[in-house]
């Protein structure tokens, strides 16, 4: 099996400049060439993109305006807050001097792992840089300043015709949705906590696309504490419901670090063990697959995350103590392992509302009469 690892000394410096995490790439990626999986891996060099190619999804309104905060460097005074604010910037997303070429580069990542699928050149390509799927058409949103999703699923679409996106991060992946919900060519998926108040507050289990569409999105909104066996075992009806039904070509998976137990934004009960079981189930279809990050705000267990699906991917058992030749090594304390700590919220999710869940879907894909189109 050919597996290729998305790297480039250009992308994890541009990543780290997001603010939101601030650093992170750099320590994911130290995490993973500490415990060797560098040589079970060939490295992709990802291109940098056009500006050109933000435009097949973002409006020319949106990347002329991120352009300019770009030129601003940082100096504020120079731009229209309304407009700032119109375009989703500010706030949580906030702009930096030469933020353009972070748009550039990190599109220009997922781009390029879509286009090695299409020419059949690797069977699993990892992206940890990309998986934000809150950019809209114009507007930034929730750390999110491109979609690099969306694009890296739009070069897919020029050789599948079939494509599964499953979103694992623990807020609802609606600028994907948002983009394929009129068409049966993408079939979009999104498990995540939606509980009054929390961010993005969309994807109810009734959305299902528009239009022509319409049956070819799926929504699985849990509550808070959701647990590992429950959440697989749900997750695997659902996936065999889609799979057998749509029978998709190829699949993305954005594997948010939020999802796991410990993270500041999401409070879920889920450990790395319990998603890349999951995600596994999902590798068992053996479709080409383009595994991406996303969210993820306890850094330490976002790299030990995406670290330990990165061996699975390579079926290698990782060693429980963290190597101490990595930078970031102190980080890891006070136990220096790769397990992450054990949380203890209440799981407010019950079988019953999981199982209306799943029915929901189901409904969803017999009523719009969902097959392989
Ligand atoms: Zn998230």
């Amino acid at each position: 099996m050919s597996i290729k690892y998305v790297y480039s000394e250009n992308l994890i410096a541009e990543s780290n400049k997001n603010p939101a995490v601030q650093n992170r790439a750099s320590m994911v990626h130290s995490l993973i060439k500490s415990y060797g999986l560098l040589s079970h891996m060939d490295i992709l060099i990802p291109k940098i993109c056009k500006l050109s190619d933000l435009r097949n999804f973002h409006s020319e309104d949106y990347l002329k305006f991120l352009k300019k905060c770009s030129d601003a460097h940082g100096d504020e005074s120079e731009l229209d807050n309304s407009e700032s604010e119109d375009f989703g910037l500010g706030y949580d997303c906030p702009t930096w001097g030469g933020i353009i070429n972070y748009a550039t580069t990190i599109a220009g990542a997922t781009i390029t792992a879509c286009d090695e699928l299409c020419r059949g050149s690797a069977d699993i390509v990892i992206n940890w840089n990309g998986g934000w799927h809150h950019a809209h058409r114009d507007k930034a949103g929730g750390y999110c300043y491109v979609n690099d999703i969306v694009l890296g699923i739009l070069e897919l679409r020029t050789k599948f015709d079939r494509i599964i996106y499953i979103d694992l991060d623990v807020h609802h992946g609606d600028g994907v949705e948002e983009a394929f919900e009129t068409t049966k060519r993408v079939f979009t998926l999104s498990f995540h906590q939606c509980e009054p108040g929390f961010f993005p507050g969309t994807g109810k289990s009734e959305n299902c696309g528009l239009a022509t569409g319409k049956g070819y999105a799926a929504n699985f909104p849990y509550k808070s504490g959701i647990s590992g066996a429950r959440f697989f075992n749900y997750f695997k009806k659902t996936i065999s419901l889609i799979m057998d039904t749509y029978k998709p070509q190829v699949c993305v998976i954005q594997c948010g670090g939020d999802a796991l137990a410990g993270d500041p934004l999401g409070n879920s009960n889920l450990y790395p063990k319990d998603l890349i079981e999951c995600i596994k189930f999902v590798m068992e279809f053996k479709l080409p697959l383009v595994l991406l990050g996303g969210g993820g705000y306890n850094f330490v267990n976002t790299s030990r995350y995406w670290t330990e699906i990165t061996a699975a991917v390579c079926n290698k058992e990782l060693d429980d103590d963290i190597p101490d030749e990595n930078e970031f090594f102190l980080d890891y304390g006070p136990d220096y392992t790769i397990q992450i700590q054990k949380s203890r919220r209440e799981d407010l999710n019950s079988d019953e509302y999981m199982e209306e869940c799943v029915k929901s879907i189901q409904e969803n894909i017999k009523k719009y009469n969902v097959m392989s189109v």
